[in-house]
């Protein structure tokens, strides 16, 4: 954190790089209005009102016209920084954002660093540390959705819902404290059952969030999906199917996808990495069994599992022992069966139960002949906004955040477990404690230089 001098005023492009028809340069900072003042001909700026807008020209160091331009003015602390704030809209040429930018430096500003303005707004209490985070995430996001769960993060549902919970619990820790005072009269003014109601609440909810982390994480790097079956069933020929691409081989021979490809699919805005595996079957050789060990363990990392196999090569019951081998719990599983095009109307017929089964959704399918890969793209798309997995729940999407998370869960069952076995109340209290400071680190009321660092680095 030493490198960053929150006296210094700090400018650099507000809007994206690139050309467009506006680009915005941002100042922040004690001196922002006496440096736009210096470089901007028009009205004197620093005795204009707080949000407005002026319109001027700036003059190049050579005294050349370099553009006309839109001011617009935000005092500290009403602005995004919390600081003094100078937004000037030029045109969007390269060459003229960089003058203007150059023009400010000389004047005095410094280049701001990567994420620096949102560094501000956050010291300046203008922001919690998730509002702050999702901006971070936001600037990276390349999706739609990751973008949709950046924004609903910023606001600030998730940090709401965190300090509710922490607020209530700081009540019961105060009751609490409040009672060691008086510990020789021997009273409780924490009543215990609402205490334990409380924390069995906020337990809830946390086990909520925790889950829902697993699909922030998803969205933003892509919702993991293996695609495993059989040699021959068709995987790779599926894989480019889906990705109308021919990155993968394709091969006759039994086998021979040994290692594990990786795609990126994005099916309206959510993105799918999809994991291609060698066969499963039993080990004949050292090749094949790394694959084979590799695609269980792929499958273990995995939210969702398309499983292949061929209409025409397998029975029933013999598709039925592989699942068995390969599902388990919180794995949504999508059954394939592939060559329909070339699969008897009986053998369509025996497969018929498995489009009923609870445990998987089923399709038959071609990959070869792109028959059902729409229904499929539908299936995975569903899988992840569909029931199960909530878009609109705030969402965790950080594993800092999930942490925290899990270690306020542990310390408030602590809590629980103290108030089971009668605790004394100093050490129920202690636990409390525990579970407030963690809930704290996601909202940012505790921080440490090294947490801040962490976060605000990984702004672009
Ligand atoms: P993998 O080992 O599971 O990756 O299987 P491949 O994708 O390499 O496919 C094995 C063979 O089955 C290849 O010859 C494919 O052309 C063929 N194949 C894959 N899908 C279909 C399909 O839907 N219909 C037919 N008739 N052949 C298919």
């Amino acid at each position: 954190m030493q490198s960053y001098h929150l006296d210094d005023t700090i400018v650099a492009l507000a809007t994206p790089p690139g050309v467009g028809a506006i680009g915005v340069v941002r100042l922040s900072g004690p001196k922002a209005f006496a440096i736009a003042n210096a470089i901007f001909r028009g009205k004197d700026l620093s005795a204009q009102p707080s949000h407005t807008i002026h319109y001027g020209t700036i003059q190049g160091a050579d005294g050349q016209l370099l553009d006309e331009v839109l001011v617009s003015l935000f005092r500290a602390p009403k602005s995004y920084t919390g600081e003094d704030v100078v937004e000037i809209s030029c045109h969007g040429s390269e060459y003229i954002l960089q003058q203007v930018i150059q023009l400010c430096i000389a004047q005095g500003a410094r280049l701001a660093k990567p994420g620096e303005f949102t560094l501000r707004a956050f010291l300046n209490g203008k922001m919690d540390l998730s509002q702050a985070e999702a901006v971070a995430d936001l600037i990276a996001s390349d999706t739609e959705s990751a973008h949709r769960l950046a924004l609903q993060q910023m606001r600030g549902g998730f940090s709401r819902e965190i300090e509710n919970l922490r607020r209530r619990l700081i009540d019961f820790a105060s009751l609490i404290e409040l009672e060691l005072d008086f510990s020789e009269e021997d009273v409780e003014f924490a009543d215990r059952s609402r205490l334990r109601e409380l924390v069995e609440r906020i337990r809830r909810v946390i086990l909520n969030l925790l889950q829902s982390f697993q699909l922030g994480n998803a969205i933003r790097r892509g919702v993991s999906t293996v695609i495993a079956g059989r040699p021959n069933a068709g995987k790779s020929t599926l894989l480019n199917a889906l990705l109308q691409e021919e990155r993968a081989i394709v091969s006759d021979i039994p086998g021979t996808t040994r290692d594990t490809v990786e795609e990126v699919l994005n099916i309206r805005g959510i993105p799918f990495r999809l994991i291609d595996t060698a066969g499963i079957r039993d080990a004949q050789d050292q090749i094949e069994a790394v694959g084979v060990e590799r695609t269980l363990e792929k499958i273990r990392q995995s939210a969702l599992l398309l499983y292949v196999f061929d209409l025409t090569a397998l029975e029933p019951d013999e598709v039925r022992a592989d699942l068995q081998k390969l599902k388990r719990q919180s794995l949504h599983l999508i059954v394939l069966g592939n060559k329909m095009d070339k699969a008897a109307p009986e053998t369509l017929e025996r497969f018929r139960p498995f489009e009923s089964s609870p445990e998987w959704d089923f399709l038959f399918l071609s990959a070869a002949h792109h028959q059902n890969t729409e229904a499929l793209r539908e299936l995975l798309y569903r899988a992840v906004v569909g029931g199960q997995i909530n878009l609109e729940s705030p969402i965790v999407a950080n594993a800092r955040h999930y942490e925290a998370l899990k270690k306020a869960l542990e310390s408030l069952d602590d809590v629980l477990r103290g108030l089971e076995s009668g605790l004394s109340s100093d050490l129920v209290a202690l636990d409390i404690r525990r579970a407030l400071q963690y809930l704290g680190e996601i909202t940012g009321e505790v921080t440490t230089d090294d947490l801040l660092e962490n976060i605000f680095s990984r702004f672009c």
